[in-house]
Order: C-alpha cells, then sequence, then structure tokens
C-alpha cells in the first residue's frame, strides 16, 4: 500500500483542513514538551504567528532516563487541547502506549516517535483508528524498514501516513543524530507518502536548525517539525535544540520564498 509503483501519484493528507504532501507543504512547530498552559499557548500563538500550520507538543515523552522529566501525560494533552482552542492549530502528540489510544481520541495528528517505530502492536493499534498518523524513523532502521512499518499501519486501514526523517544513529558524535537528506529523496522514490523532516532531533543544536531545515526543503521534502521553546534554556527537555519564537519567527520568512521557489504550496 505505500509503495510507489502501485500509486504513481503523491498522496496528500489532510489533517483538519492542512494539506501535506503532492505539492502542499506544512510546518510542524511547538516545544519539546508541554510545561505549562502559559508555556504552551504562548509557543502556540507565537509558532501560528510565525506560520507554521500544525502545533506539536510532547505529553508523554521517552526519555532514555527514567529520571528525566516525563512529561505531563493526560494533563499536558488537556493543556495542549486549550492551545488548539486558543489558536485553532491542529495538534500533534506522540503516543508510546496502545492503552492510551482513547487519550487520544481528539488529537488530530498522532505521532509514533522514532523509539517505537517497530512497536507492531502499536502501528497496528494507530491502523485500526481513523486519524491520521506521523510516523518518525527509528534510531537505526533502514529506509526498507521505515516503509514497512507505514506498510503496518495501512494494512489495518489506515492509509493517512506522513514520515518524517530525524536523524539516525552513525560514527558521528558532534550531533546528536545524523540528518539523511538522501533519506528524502530515496523515500519519495520508494513510495508515495509525504516525507518531511525533523531538523531538531536530526542534529541537537539550535544554531544548526536553519541550515537543515532549508536544506531539507531543496531536498523535497513535504513539510518541516521545529522544535521552538518559549524559553530553550529552562526547557525542561531538549532546549538545546529548540529554537526561541523570534528565530522560528526569522526562519519561516525564509522557508516560505524557498517553498514558493520550489513551486510548492504552504
Ligand atoms: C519528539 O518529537 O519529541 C521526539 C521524541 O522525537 P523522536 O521520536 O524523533 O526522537
Ligand atoms: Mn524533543
Amino acid at each position: 500500500k505505500a509503495n510507489r509503483k502501485f500509486h504513481p501519484d503523491d498522496s496528500v493528507i489532510d489533517v483538519e483542513g492542512v494539506k501535506i504532501g503532492g505539492g502542499s507543504f506544512a510546518v510542524i512547530a511547538g516545544p519539546c514538551s508541554i510545561e505549562s498552559e502559559e508555556q504552551i499557548t504562548y509557543c502556540a500563538q507565537r509558532v501560528k504567528a510565525a506560520g507554521a500550520s500544525l502545533l506539536r507538543g510532547g505529553a508523554f515523552k521517552p526519555r532514555t532516563s527514567p529520571y528525566s522529566f516525563q512529561g505531563m501525560r493526560s494533563e499536558g494533552l488537556d493543556l495542549l487541547k486549550l492551545a488548539r482552542r486558543a489558536t485553532g492549530s491542529p495538534i500533534v502528540t506522540e503516543i508510546m502506549n496502545t492503552e492510551h489510544l482513547p487519550l487520544f481520541e481528539n488529537v488530530d495528528l498522532i505521532q509514533v516517535g522514532a523509539r517505537n517505530m517497530q512497536n507492531f502492536e502499536l502501528l497496528k493499534a494507530v491502523g485500526r483508528q481513523k486519524k491520521p498518523v506521523l510516523l518518525k524513523r527509528g534510531l537505526a532502521n533502514t529506509l526498507e524498514e521505515f516503509v514497512m512499518s507505514a506498510e503496518y499501519i495501512m494494512a489495518e486501514g489506515n492509509e493517512n501516513v506522513i514520515l518524517c526523517e530525524r536523524g539516525i544513529r552513525t560514527f558521528e558524535t558532534s550531533m546528536r543524530n545524523t540528518l539523511d537528506l538522501a533519506g528524502v529523496v530515496m523515500l519519495h522514490k520508494m513510495t508515495h507518502l509525504p516525507v518531511i523532516v525533523d531538523p531538531s532531533h536530526a542534529c541537537g543544536h539550535a544554531w544548526m536548525v536553519p541550515q537543515l531545515a532549508k536544506a531539507a526543503v531543496a531536498a523535497g521534502a513535504d513539510g518541516l517539525m521545529i522544535e521552538v521553546h518559549n524559553d530553550p534554556a529552562k526547557a525542561k527537555c531538549d532546549g538545546a535544540q529548540s529554537l526561541t519564537p523570534d528565530q522560528f519567527d526569522e526562519l519561516m520568512g525564509f522557508i516560505r520564498k524557498e517553498v514558493e521557489f520550489f513551486g510548492k504550496k504552504m
């Protein structure tokens, strides 16, 4: 179902009226984690004003250490919905457990994170519901494995899958991961699904994010996911890679022109 061979045309995924793929470009932005009502609402307003069409914010966080902030969980989801009501932006947030699915009924785009890319029961479960799914590439997964994970979701009946390249593990240690832009080009050959790029998790350094975001657009990405925090130095998660709202606003000025240059709409 994901194979380009049987679907020559690009798929366009509609997230509450926001189109992604086939010439439609969308930017997802917001903090790594929801931390308070003020924080998520402020971030939501700023990223919307800068031109982001979807709001992200993690409530259930897959942290390396069990002693790190685990997210505000269902309370965080409620705050994210308040931010949606304040801005009108559809919301994107990560699910880690099939048992949490009822909590995600009202989420506009359900994210399956890198660490769960091959959690096959979770993939089947999000495939059995109707909301679109944002599937992130696993930390060390091949493109073939990535597309097969999309296939798991689609095989259950939900063909609204967006792929996200977010950097992979390599021998390089100066960046959090290595952004595989060639993989974006290859994915577009392998599949008709939209492919977006998350430069924030790919490199781990806020100062690098603008250049990687621009490169992603040039590589044919159908969208971007960018972490933006009101006060990155105090962020509970991923502050080092988060842009300030002002930095994001400046970046979006370039992205808009670049998207137009490549003949896409946003
Ligand atoms: C995230 O988007 O906050 C996240 C945890 O990303 P990834 O699964 O790509 O590490
Ligand atoms: Mn993050």
